[in-house]
């Protein structure tokens, strides 16, 4: 009996001990320890055993079972680590390969267009004047001197948040607020997004961004509208940009004038941008209309000025 144990005892810590995987070493435990185990076997067989015999046999068995149960624990523990080494191992970092580089975002077009233009107009003197997207009709409308039954008053045109307040139109309500609050000399560049009725095409939006500007002081002529708005296209476009000026009706202008540059595409040539023409329109300007002044207390007899404005879009093509 003694011989029997000493020799399962070996086998088992001789299996246990070249054990590479932990199912091997659950085949030790059933083999040893299972209901059907060696061991089970003989502590069960112990019953014909002489009743000396019986509890020395059951120490020696139980001694070889609680030595087993250690080899076989110590084993197991040792190949669960070793499999998390090899695994952390595996997939460990490399500190030398080169980082992922984060993406970095950049100025949308229209952002980096309007800060173009404003720079522009700063270098002359412009100051930069903002305002409400939702402001009064009257700012919008009735100080711009629009007749009462202009078709932009609308609804088809025109998004009302109720029968006075709308989503202007253009930003044209900050001039307003700008010449009501302040005594001139004025010189304000207004940016920013305004609203019209109109369905999403290639060309057009319900929303867009618009730049307009706007002079008042004591002398100021068409000369300093023309010689401004020349500088502007030619720092935008190009020293070599050349402009014209076509007449052009406004009710908050008086005269009013749509200007055109050489297209910045082809130099004046025609393509496809300017439609064979040479030329693409850029703004709409003109000296402000007597009777806007006159409503916002500008007296017209000692002050005139300027305003031009122009949506931005991407036709300067940077
Ligand atoms: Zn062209």
């Amino acid at each position: 009996m003694k011989e029997i144990l000493e020799k399962l005892k070996s086998e088992a810590i001789e299996k246990i001990e070249n054990a590479t995987q932990i199912n091997q070493l659950e085949e030790v435990r059933i083999r040893m320890l299972g209901k059907k185990g060696a061991l089970t076997e003989m502590l069960r067989s112990m019953g014909k055993l002489s009743a000396e015999e019986r509890p020395l046999v059951g120490k020696s068995v139980n001694e070889v079972k609680v030595l087993i149960e250690k080899e076989l624990s110590d084993k197991k523990q040792m190949l669960e680590e070793k499999a998390l080494m090899d695994r952390l191992g595996s997939e460990s970092i490399d500190i030398t390969l080169p980082g992922k580089k984060p993406e970095s975002g950049t100025l949308h077009p229209i952002t980096k267009t309007t800060l173009e233009i404003q720079e522009i107009f700063a270098s002359i003197g412009f100051s930069v004047a903002e305002g409400p997207e939702i402001d009064f009709a009257k700012y919008n409308f009735d100080y711009l001197n629009t007749p009462e039954n202009h078709p932009s008053r609308g609804m088809n045109d025109t998004f009302y948040i109720s029968e006075d307040v709308l989503l202007r139109t253009q930003t044209s309500p900050v001039q307003i607020r700008t010449m009501l609050q302040n005594k001139p000399p004025i010189k304000i560049i207004s940016p920013g997004k305004v609203y019209r009725k109109d369905e999403i095409d290639a060309t057009h939006s319900p929303l867009f961004n618009q730049m307009e500007g706007l002079i008042v002081d004591k002398g100021i002529t068409m000369s300093d509208l023309k010689g401004s708005l020349e500088y502007f296209a030619r720092s935008l476009f190009g020293k070599d940009t050349k402009t014209k000026f076509r007449h052009h009706q406004f009710y908050f202008t008086e005269p009013g004038a749509e200007m055109d540059a050489t297209c910045p595409k082809c130099g004046g040539k025609g393509c496809r941008v300017c439609s064979n023409t040479g030329w693409i329109e850029i703004l709409g300007c003109g000296m402000v209309h007597p009777r806007v002044q006159s409503m916002c207390g500008i007296d017209p007899e000692e002050y005139s000025g300027f305003a031009f404005g122009l949506g931005l879009c991407l036709w300067h093509g940077h």
